[in-house]
């Protein structure tokens, strides 16, 4: 059994649950390799090798040793090696496109983790809020965005079915670390090359619910707008 462990969900997200409702060291019991945010979306969390990075909106990357700190979202795994990745040459048209049908993940969650370098790679920070939280398309709407050339690093993240697509995001949701961990954050467009890494599929999707938050327990979502506003606050080109 191979399985992807959630806590939270998009949705609520976007709906401005942006409450810490899982500890570090909670999280860290389901995986050592993931991604998430901190309390008011402080950030952007890469986890590679059980070792937690966060982002912040300044560009700096923390790395975080206080197992207390809480994450309102959060999806982690325990890496295991299943399909060998290699790509001369790597981007969201490739990843996007050609990875989801030779590895035929349309029904499936998958993990990807690449490594390599990367001559082009835009990526954005989401910046600490306050409450009363503003939803997630806002804070996308005011984020801070990062371009660098010539870097070298990792790509981790998931690929959710379209038809989960606000428990969490439908297609690729990446984040990148380089190799010196000083640059950090969530992936809007890369080109990347001689990238080697490993692609995951999972046969079991565990969502955990933070049911002890009064917020996330009264809080409703707009499915009207849901869609689009996901599109617009975690969409990336393709
Ligand atoms: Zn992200």
């Amino acid at each position: 059994m191979k399985t992807l462990f959630e806590h939270g969900t998009l949705a609520t997200l976007m709906a401005a649950n942006l409450d810490g409702t899982i500890t570090l060291e909670e999280l860290l019991k389901h995986g050592s390799q993931g991604l998430g945010t901190f309390v008011g979306l402080d950030g952007e969390v890469v986890i590679l090798d059980g070792e937690v990075y966060q982002a912040v909106s300044s560009g700096k990357v923390n790395k975080i040793t206080d197992m207390k700190q809480k994450l309102p979202f959060a999806s982690v795994h325990f890496p295991e090696t299943q399909y060998r990745i290699q790509l001369d040459e790597g981007n969201f048209e490739i990843v996007n496109k050609e990875l989801p049908k030779k590895y035929e993940l349309q029904n499936v969650f998958a993990a990807i983790n690449l490594k390599g370098e990367f001559p082009f790679i835009h990526t954005r920070i989401a910046a600490k809020q306050v409450k009363p939280y503003p939803s997630l398309l806002e804070v996308a709407q005011d984020q801070a965005e990062f371009t660098y050339e010539n870097i070298k690093g990792t790509i981790v993240g998931y690929y959710a079915p379209e038809i989960f697509n606000s428990v969490t995001a439908g297609g690729w949701h990446l984040h990148f670390i380089s190799d010196d961990r000083q640059v950090a954050g969530h992936i809007l467009e890369f080109r990347g090359e001689n990238l080697t890494g490993n692609l995951e599929v999972f046969d079991t999707f565990e969502q955990h619910f933070p049911v002890e938050d009064q917020e996330f327990r009264r809080g409703t979502v707009n499915l009207e707008t849901l869609k689009a506003d996901i599109a617009a606050s975690e969409g990336n080109d393709d």
